[in-house]
């Protein structure tokens, strides 16, 4: 992308009205604009971004056989009535004109488990696993953190069915594996913790995936020897770690970026969901579900990925993959080749942003590049030309190299 096309600028100042890290510095860059507290428009920067994270979790959601569907935001009361749901405090409440009432969609047990019913008769039709990547509505009474906490935000959603309580079980197991890889994958493993956490009325414990950060609303616990974190809220009845025993660390700020949640029947038997096991008997459900918010998975990144000068954003997640820069230049065949190079990269499926600017100056346009954090600098100037080479550095580190514009393609790899 031709960065003179691209209709968003790079701010100078911090947004006001803005505390978090996040936010402060995605506004800054131009990935994102606050429409108002808690609700967010994604420019193209952050919209490539928010993709990125997208596919991953498509990916390693497919991988555990979880079919994408995608189910409407708009849900009829009645469905919640029957769960008993209909007063949560975060709910978003509307009607029609004639008086029907409807919520925003805040989670989606009250429209799948009615969708899976028609198809799901038999043990034979289980296990399925069904997932979304859709808008969610939550009336988040604090929306302070940026892309952390949303009133409108995007989440990718899974529910399971199962026949039995141990086939349940075991495919968790597979989620939670598919999880790690997710976190791995979007560079903020090391720093994510699995954690056990309060389950609701309906089962002992969930677990959560806990991002370590002092901006985060949580507090957990790591165990020192295996890893594992407790949430503040069941730290009374789980002082020591709950897989190994061992001693937990001092308490630490964190996000919480996913949840995998044991349902139990709890809203299979709200919708009187069963279906008939191998002797022909009529049984329970079980479900499970498991989220994670990509914008908050997004925010997250962004939270961690940083120094004083902006983004560095980790590979897997970036925008692009170069950031060209064209140092502007009396001598037109310096733009000429910066054209072609640009040109050629972009051919070969390289994704560069191209900074072809003519009116920033070089200080500007390097500063500007620290600022939205693409992995690699890539600046072509009228002295690089002059050994046929282009200047190479990664963003966050010192050290930038010539490198030979023949020989360009071992780096972008
Ligand atoms: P929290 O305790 O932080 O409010 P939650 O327990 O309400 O989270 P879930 O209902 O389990 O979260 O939602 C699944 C995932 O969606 C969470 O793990 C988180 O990543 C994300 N999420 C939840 N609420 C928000 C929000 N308001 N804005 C952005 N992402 C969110
Ligand atoms: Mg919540």
């Amino acid at each position: 992308m031709r960065q003179s096309r691209l209709f968003t600028k790079i701010e100078k100042n911090p947004p006001k009205d803005e505390e978090s890290l996040n936010a402060l510095l995605l506004e800054r860059g131009g990935f994102i604009q606050r429409l108002m507290s808690g609700v967010y428009s994604y420019l193209p920067l952050g919209l490539l971004i928010l993709k990125k994270i997208e596919q991953i979790i498509r990916e390693e959601m497919n991988a555990v056989g979880g079919q994408e569907i995608l189910m409407p935001a708009l849900h009829p009361m009645d469905n919640y009535i029957k769960t008993g749901r209909e007063n949560i405090s975060d709910l978003f409440h509307t009607q029609l004109g004639n008086g029907s009432k409807f919520v925003l969609g805040q989670s989606h047990e009250e429209v799948v488990v009615p969708l899976v019913q028609r198809f799901a008769h038999s043990y034979k039709d289980l296990p399925v696993a069904v997932y979304q990547i859709q808008t969610k509505f939550r009336n988040e009474l604090r929306a302070k953190s940026g892309l952390f906490r949303g009133r409108e935000f995007s989440m990718k959603d899974m529910y399971s069915f199962h026949l039995t309580m141990e086939d349940f079980e075991k495919y968790y197991e597979t989620v939670k594996k598919a999880y790690i890889k997710i976190f791995e994958r979007t560079c903020i493993g090391d720093k994510t913790y699995f954690t056990y956490a309060a389950g609701g009325t309906f089962s002992k414990f969930s677990h959560e995936f806990q991002m370590l950060t002092p901006a985060g609303e949580d507090t957990i616990y790591v165990c020192d020897k295996c890893k594992v974190a407790v949430n503040d809220e069941i730290k009374n009845e789980h002082p020591k770690c709950p897989e190994c025993g061992g001693a937990l660390g001092e308490p630490k700020k964190s996000i919480e970026v996913g949840n995998i949640f044991p349902l139990k029947t709890k809203f299979s038997d709200a919708f009187g969901m069963r279906v008939k096991n191998e002797e022909g008997k009529d049984v329970p459900v079980f479900m499970g579900c498991y989220g994670i918010g990509l914008s908050r998975l997004m925010g997250a990144v962004a939270e961690v990925s940083n120094d004083e000068n902006g983004f560095i954003w980790p590979k897997s997640v970036a925008p692009f993959a170069v950031h060209l820069v064209y140092l502007r230049s009396d001598d037109k065949n310096v733009k000429a080749e910066a054209d072609k190079l640009y040109e050629k990269l972009t051919a070969e499926g390289v994704e560069v942003l191209y900074d072809d600017r003519e009116e920033k100056s070089a200080g500007e346009k390097f500063a500007e590049s620290d600022l939205v954090g693409i992995p690699l600098r890539m600046v072509i100037s009228e002295k690089t030309l002059k050994s046929d080479s282009v200047e190479l550095k990664k963003r966050g580190k010192k050290e930038a190299e010539l490198v030979k514009i023949s020989e360009i393609k071992k780096y972008v790899q």
